[in-house]
């Protein structure tokens, strides 16, 4: 049975919770974004002010074993000026037993890097290149039966679980979903979890209409699962970035040396096909920004998206495009953001990544919802200082993404369940 923070009673309790704190180091191991850490502050914060204490436990990047440049101890420092109160280390999170068990009310104990344990993932490690499939079913089969005491000695730390891991939501992994089962009535989200999971449901499940989808980008294949899901939802579908090109080009446009994927091409047209016969109003780019090279100072011109020249290529949305989607912004109620609409790291072609931030920035002041979500488009609103100008900013990436895609998210669906 799924508990609610807001209503749970931390005194005395000790609380096992799942962050996200992957944050970035420098080559000093310096923190270059704390977002992460900060976003998990209410949670951790919330345990501690009632009396309880906090088992903090996390993944930091991708170590295949262990090896001290994941070591979470570079953290210990920010985490602790955070939350306010010393934070403890154990140096195994599978040897933290007699640290947990000394906790007292208000303290917090960080465990280190998770995916140290092949566990953690449940994958096997150290394979060889030429592994036959029997050995592969066999070590997998191997890594799943000790998974099942990695969680279980991780869920003997603690009297409740939580998890504030969106990040990771959509890992089924040791500390994201199968603890939860050890906690049948004391598993709950954190504030961060239950944020996105509303802002999720405020698009998907009860967005307000007209309902909007911005879906922009370098490729249809990694989105097209999300349009695929979207073009059944939603009243308008904008697409924009170098995906565009490869509609476009279905549609026996000329794109120059534009991106696109020719093998796409019959998914583009059944995606439009699908729009048509639900009545979903798809807006493509009519004109575009293009370039000669991909550089900032390549001389750019703007052409007609059916017919740019051979030797260009398609790099930001026109002002006739953004002009459009202004129009169709504005008239909506609900507004999902995925992927910039051209190339916004070279500072000549972001433009229009620009323009559709401070467009969902309008709309926002106008009483529309706005989702910001899933990896460029966060890191487009963010850099350019829209973030707090809009309802959301989604903080996980690929799970933001799968959630569009209309999956259910094996870190959701363990409390859920
Ligand atoms: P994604 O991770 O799929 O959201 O794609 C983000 C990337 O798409 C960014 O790195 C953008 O530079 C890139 N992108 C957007 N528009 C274009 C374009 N017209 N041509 C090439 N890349 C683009």
């Amino acid at each position: 049975m799924q508990q609610f923070i807001d209503k749970y009673d931390f005194t005395g309790k000790k609380a096992i919770v799942r962050v996200d704190f992957n944050v970035p180091l420098n080559e000093n191991f310096e923190i270059t974004d704390d977002t992460r850490i900060r976003r998990a502050m209410p949670t951790l914060k919330k345990v501690l002010a009632e009396g309880g204490s906090v088992i903090i436990m996390s993944h930091l990047g991708r170590p295949k074993k262990v090896d001290p440049k994941f070591s979470l101890k570079h953290i210990v420092g920010r985490v602790s000026e955070c939350l306010g109160v010393p934070v403890q280390f154990a140096d195994d999170c599978m040897k933290a037993k007699p640290q947990a068990d000394a906790l007292k009310p208000g303290e917090a104990l960080l465990l280190e890097n998770l995916r140290y344990y092949a566990e953690e993932e449940g994958k096997p490690r150290g394979l060889a290149e030429d592994a036959t499939d029997e050995e592969k079913k066999a070590a997998k089969k191997v890594v799943k039966e000790s998974q099942k005491e990695f969680v279980k000695t991780l869920a003997s730390y603690a009297d409740c679980y939580i998890n504030d891991a969106f990040g990771t939501a959509h890992r089924a992994h040791g500390s994201t979903a199968l603890i939860a089962e050890y906690f049948p009535n004391d598993k709950m989200f954190g504030y961060l979890m239950e944020g996105e999971i509303k802002a999720i449901d405020n698009v998907l499940k009860n967005a307000e209409r007209p309902l909007t989808a911005i879906i922009g980008g370098s490729k249809v294949s990694s989105k097209l699962a999300v349009l695929k899901n979207l073009v059944g939802k939603v009243d308008n579908l904008i697409i924009g970035g170098g995906m565009g090109y490869t509609f476009i080009k279905a549609l026996g446009g000329h794109i120059g040396q534009s991106l696109h994927e020719d093998d796409l091409m019959p998914d583009a047209l059944e995606i439009l096909n699908t729009a048509k016969e639900k009545g979903v109003n798809v807006s493509l780019s009519v004109a575009t920004v293009c370039g000669q090279a991909f550089d900032n100072d390549t001389p750019r011109q703007i052409f007609d998206i059916y017919n740019i020249p051979d030797e260009w290529e398609g790099m930001d949305a026109s002002p006739a495009s953004l002009e459009n989607w202004r129009k169709i912004i504005l008239a909506s109620k609900t507004i999902l953001w995925n992927g910039p609409v051209g190339v916004f790291e070279l500072p000549n072609f972001a433009k229009g990544t620009l323009q559709i931030a401070e467009d969902l920035a309008e709309a926002t002041k106008n009483g529309a919802y706005t989702l910001v979500g899933g990896g460029d488009s966060v890191a487009a609103v963010t850099q350019m200082g829209y973030a707090d100008k809009v309802s959301y900013v989604s903080t996980g990436g690929g799970a933001m993404l799968e959630a569009i895609e209309g999956k259910i998210l094996p870190g959701i669906a363990a409390i859920q369940d």
